[in-house]
């Protein structure tokens, strides 16, 4: 990462901290295998709540260091360093710790808090389904109300890490009617993954290899009433709280990603060797480097941009949805490229930069994809 205008002398010694971290706990090595094993990243999970890196952003007050979001785009851009999903694990987790610090009640905050900063959960968003992707007020999975409980109805898909163990979904569900206003009539609960009646198949997904990204069935689930979060039929008002939070955490992951995609080509193209040279002696090849590292950097300073101000409390959701758009497409194009410059050989595992072209790929389309980030967009710009 390169010296920015939006960081402090204190930001720069985290940015040491996180590095020396993330070649520790993340490294390289570690990413590939439990990518090829398609296994979760227990390891460097318990070694990042050991780290207290979950209470980053928390305040003092519920165990946390009261840190700004500068410092966590720091460390999302360092552990995505080798594997996006390093950094989506942890992200997911910090969402539903907010989530409760935010909506939840006294109780929830007390019981599932201490134990997520601790690392001995883990959290999970779920509210994508067969019939609800971008446009999620069509959520038809059922919440009825039952007296003392809810019993949920349902299927969700492409639920990322929600069948992990000791996981808590925090899901968004149906309690009332879906017309006139169907962003009305949502409201989110909290599920441990092991509750009755639910069954987490494990997707065959291109890309979050790692997290693992699952499609959910719901039959007869009972939730007890005090696992609901916020007020009843208001979960759309939860589901769009973080979304500059999240995006620039997002942007910092890709931008994390694709510099060492970046970093990855440059050095195999003073390697490798045809033609009695190296290939990135070829204007064809050096020139596509220079335009890759530009975008990085340039994606990268709209990122800090966005966490600059959000830390400032200045409006940021414009930026950050540029951030994120920017930063996602410019993470596949520089990993194409990556694919391109490593010849055959980026087709293998041990190369890594197939690994970094399937998530690139995805964060594209996770997150809001880049189209409904543009109408996002247009709408801040003045465009209808
Ligand atoms: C690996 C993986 C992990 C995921 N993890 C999670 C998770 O943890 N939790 C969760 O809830 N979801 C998760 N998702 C779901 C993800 O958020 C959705 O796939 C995404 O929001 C898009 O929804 P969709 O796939 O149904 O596509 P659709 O919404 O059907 O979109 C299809 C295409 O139409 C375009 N489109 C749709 N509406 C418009 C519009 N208004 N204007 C222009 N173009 C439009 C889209 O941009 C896209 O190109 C994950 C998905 C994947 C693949």
């Amino acid at each position: 990462m390169n010296a920015s205008p939006f960081f402090t002398e204190e930001h720069l010694m985290f940015k040491d901290t996180v590095n020396r971290f993330v070649e520790e706990h993340c490294s390289r090595k570690y990413a590939r295998d439990n990518d090829v094993r398609r296994e979760y990243p227990f390891e460097a999970y318990a070694a990042m709540a050991e780290q207290g890196y979950f209470g980053l952003c928390v305040p003092e007050e519920h165990g946390g260091m009261g840190a700004d979001v500068i410092y966590r785009a720091i460390l999302q851009e360092g552990l995505a360093r080798y594997a996006f999903d390093l950094g989506a694990v942890y992200g997911l987790t910090c969402w539903g710790i907010e989530t409760l610090l935010r909506f939840g009640t006294d109780a929830q905050r007390a019981k599932y808090i201490p134990p997520a900063l601790a690392g001995k959960i883990r959290m999970s968003i779920s509210m994508t389904e067969p019939n609800a992707g971008s446009d999620l007020s069509g959520i038809a999975l059922k919440a009825e109300d039952k007296g003392d409980h809810y019993l949920l109805n349902g299927q969700k898909v492409f639920a990322t890490a929600a069948g992990v163990k000791d996981n808590v979904i925090v899901l968004a569900a149906r309690t009332g009617p879906p017309e006139p206003q169907r962003h009305s009539g949502i409201t989110m609960f909290l599920v441990p993954c092991d509750t009755p009646g639910l069954e987490c198949r494990k997707m065959p997904v291109l890309s979050r290899r790692m997290s693992g990204t699952y499609e959910c069935f719901y039959t007869d689930v009972k939730v007890p009433k005090e696992n609901m979060v916020g007020e009843l039929h208001k979960g759309w008002k939860i589901l769009g709280a973080f979304l500059v939070a999240e995006r620039i955490g997002g942007a910092a992951m890709y931008v994390g990603n694709a510099q060492t995609a970046v970093d990855d080509a440059i050095r195999y193209a003073g390697e490798r060797r045809q033609f009695g040279q190296p290939i990135g002696e070829f204007q064809a090849i050096k020139h596509a480097l220079v335009d890759a590292a530009t975008e990085i950097d340039a994606a990268r300073l709209m990122t800090y941009q966005a966490a600059w101000m959000d830390a400032r409390g200045i409006p940021a959701l414009k930026e950050a949805s540029m951030a994120k758009l920017f930063a996602s497409e410019a993470g596949l194009r520089a990993t194409n490229l990556g694919m391109q410059v490593l010849g055959g050989y980026a087709q293998l595992p041990e190369y890594d930069m197939e690994r970094y072209w399937r998530d690139a790929k995805q964060n594209t389309v996770s997150s809001g994809t880049s189209q409904i980030q543009r109408n996002i967009i247009a709408k801040a710009i003045g465009l209808t």
